[in-house]
Parts: structure tokens; C-alpha cells; sequence
């Protein structure tokens, strides 16, 4: 089972993060344990508990989710590649019930990944 939505307490203010972006939409805070020299998560602020829940209605809010990580990819200093990966549900490796993308950049990329 996934854990308790420890992102929602971020976007409520209740529990610290590192922000690197945000707006009326969407966080975008450091994760807390890098996999690469910048890993950032880029979340909703809409509660969306997997990729499998999204709906038409959020085709917007998805498409701002991908302009923000370019934007962030830029001012992040990673124009010569980064990676954006997002978990859905357990055999995919998710552990926070709240949508989540994640940027990754700064080192050399593998390919497949684990
Ligand atoms: P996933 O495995 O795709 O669900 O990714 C969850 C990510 O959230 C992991 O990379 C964790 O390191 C990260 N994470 C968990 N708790 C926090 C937190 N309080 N602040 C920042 N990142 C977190």
C-alpha cells in the first residue's frame, strides 16, 4: 500500500521543503533524496493520486506540469539533458499517493532504467 500523502502536507505548509517553483497549480520542491546532482519534484496541487486517475479535465494542468520542468530544466542548468520520470503505483516503484514528476539532471543518464 502506498504511504499517507506527505506532498499534501508540503503544499499545506505543514511540513518543510526545499521550493524551487510554485504558482496557483503546482510545487515544485528538491527531493529529499537526490539520485542525481539536481532532482526536483514537480506535483499538482490538485490531489491526484496516480497517473491512472487522471482525467480530461486535467489535460491543462498536465501540460503546465511539463512547461514548468522545461522552465526549471533551464534555470537549473541542465540544457544539456535531463530526465523527467514519473511513478505509477507500486510496481513502478511509487511510494507517495499524490501525482509527482520527477526532474533528474546534472550526470549521465542509463538507459533502460531499473
Ligand atoms: P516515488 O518513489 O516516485 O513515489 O517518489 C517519491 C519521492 O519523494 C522520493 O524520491 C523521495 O525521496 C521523495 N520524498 C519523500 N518525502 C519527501 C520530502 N519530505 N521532501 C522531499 N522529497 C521527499
Amino acid at each position: 500500500m502506498l504511504a499517507d500523502n506527505i506532498f499534501l502536507k508540503i503544499i499545506e505548509g505543514k511540513i518543510p521543503a526545499r521550493i524551487a517553483y510554485q504558482d496557483d497549480r503546482c510545487l515544485a520542491f528538491h527531493d529529499i533524496n537526490p539520485q542525481a546532482p539536481v532532482h526536483v519534484l514537480i506535483i499538482p496541487k490538485k490531489v491526484i493520486a496516480t497517473h491512472a486517475d487522471v482525467t480530461r479535465e486535467d489535460k491543462e494542468l498536465l501540460g503546465h506540469l511539463h512547461v514548468v520542468a522545461a522552465r526549471l530544466a533551464e534555470q537549473l542548468d541542465l540544457a544539456d539533458g535531463y530526465r523527467l520520470v514519473l511513478n505509477c503505483k507500486e510496481k513502478a516503484g511509487q511510494t507517495v499517493p499524490h501525482l509527482h514528476m520527477h526532474l533528474l539532471g546534472g550526470r549521465q543518464m542509463a538507459w533502460p532504467p531499473g
